[in-house]
């Protein structure tokens, strides 16, 4: 009997080649192959003291009632085992009792909220559920990026309407003047149309959109029978007491609206994973089939925490106080900017600042690693103020369509999430940008 070395794995010491799988097609859909933002301007390729204003996570830690309630469900039996797919039951009567009053109903727990493993899972379970092949989705620009794999992995087709940036910003420009050209978003809907994503408040603008601005999307949503997903991650970080209008609550909008939560944002736990999306029974059933194949569960113990924190927020002030923090952060920040003339539009929500930086002037030599090689201008600028200044950012043309880029390549996103030391210790290196301004 003759025997091939090849098959069975034995290879007498010569290299073995590794095997080539061709990959499914969505890969090639939804820039899914190429080296995301996140992962260039990571810690990893970074100097090592750079200040990372870039991924928006928090620099400190969840309050400490949060922790302790994550800790204590360590200790019970029941919240180190499944949860039910639609998330658990206390965690569910806590977003009920936080949100009812927001959406002037009393939410019902088995069909109209379902818990989810961090928003963007929670997202992608509506796509799963909702998007039929050459479905189009109408997306903002700019865009969080996660949106445009999610769709195009539910073979949907991604529509851009972009926000037009004010032309000139004065001390007084703030993320309101970001806008929708209302006949570019008419002349964007189709026959096609399945769905308008809206994220408020905004990220990276911080935009946080205007009853109007709703109301003229609710409008064509309405008349052209259109899904609304209304990302509201950041709805508890709204500053100058600025109104947060849930579309949802726009007249005959509940019916077609699911909205989108976040404990990452709201207690300083993004690693926890822990979202939640509200809306009818005939949106949230199906997206509770969906993820029920996707994760089953979303982990337990840490829905609990979730919960507690919900359950003990108002009592405590918290959201209150945090959103004074955060104005407080953010207002630091903005001072530096005024500092060295960097121009930016107040964010009105969000930690999210985005400041033009068209005036830095890059050296004709300068080096740029392959994977910047290729990418917007503001790639190239976040990348060598990374290296010169010590102070991460997010490029945004990342969270355009390419034909869209230049519209984005003007600014570099600033997350402000992180303790006023810090961004005290970001904004003094800042001032060392004015020595790259263009010369006038
Ligand atoms: N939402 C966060 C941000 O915009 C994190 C995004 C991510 O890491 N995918 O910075």
């Amino acid at each position: 009997m003759s025997t091939n070395a090849s098959t069975n794995g034995v290879t007498n010491g010569a290299p073995q080649k590794a095997p080539q799988f061709a990959l499914s097609s969505r890969m090639s859909t939804g820039r899914a192959m190429s080296l995301d933002v996140w992962s260039i301007f990571n810690a990893a390729n970074l100097p090592a003291d750079c200040i990372n204003l870039g991924q928006g996570y928090m620099n400190f830690a969840p309050p400490q009632w949060v922790k302790d309630a994550a800790d204590a469900s360590l200790n019970t039996v029941s919240a180190n085992h499944y949860s039910h797919p639609k998330g658990r039951i206390r965690l569910r009567e806590a977003i009920r009792d936080h949100y009812s009053k927001d959406f002037n109903r009393t939410l019902d727990v088995e069909n109209e909220i379902l818990v989810s493993s961090g928003a963007n899972e929670g997202q992608y379970a509506v796509w799963v559920a909702f998007c039929e092949p050459g479905d189009e989705i109408i997306l903002f620009e700019p865009y969080f990026d996660q949106y445009l794999p999610s769709i195009t992995f539910n073979h949907g087709v991604p529509v851009y309407v972009p926000l037009h940036p004010p032309t000139n910003f004065s001390d007084k420009t703030t993320s309101d003047a970001w806008k929708i050209d209302f006949d570019e978003l008419r002349r964007a809907i189709t026959p096609k149309t399945k769905m308008i994503v809206v994220n408020t408040p905004h990220n990276p603008v911080g935009k946080v959109f205007t009853e109007q601005e709703l109301q003229k999307i609710a409008d064509l949503a309405i008349e052209h029978n259109l899904i609304v997903m209304s990302d509201e991650v950041y709805d508890c970080l709204l500053f100058d007491q600025k109104p947060h209008v849930r579309i949802a609550n726009l007249p005959g909008m509940w019916e077609r609206t699911i909205t989108v939560g976040s404990a990452g944002k709201s207690f300083a736990c993004t690693g926890w994973r822990v979202g939640w999306l509200i809306g009818p029974q005939s949106l949230v059933g199906p997206t509770l089939a969906a993820q029920t194949r996707i994760v089953f569960c979303t982990n337990s113990p840490l829905q609990e925490a979730a919960a507690a924190g919900l359950e003990e927020a108002e009592q405590r002030g918290f959201f209150k106080k945090q959103v004074e923090e955060y104005q407080e952060r953010r207002d630091v920040l903005l001072r530096y900017f005024d500092e060295v003339g960097l121009k930016y539009s107040t964010p009105e929500g969000s930690y999210f600042v985005l400041a033009d930086v068209s005036d830095v002037q890059i050296p004709e030599d300068y080096p740029f690693p392959d994977m910047i090689k290729g990418r917007g201008r503001d790639f190239y600028v976040g990348w060598f103020l990374a290296q010169e200044l010590g102070v991460s950012t997010i490029p945004v043309s990342e969270f355009y369509c390419d034909e869209h880029m230049k519209i984005g390549e003007r600014f570099l996103r600033f997350a402000f999430c992180k303790d006023l030391d810090t961004l005290h210790k970001a904004g003094e290196r800042l001032r060392g940008i004015t020595k790259f301004y263009k010369k006038k």
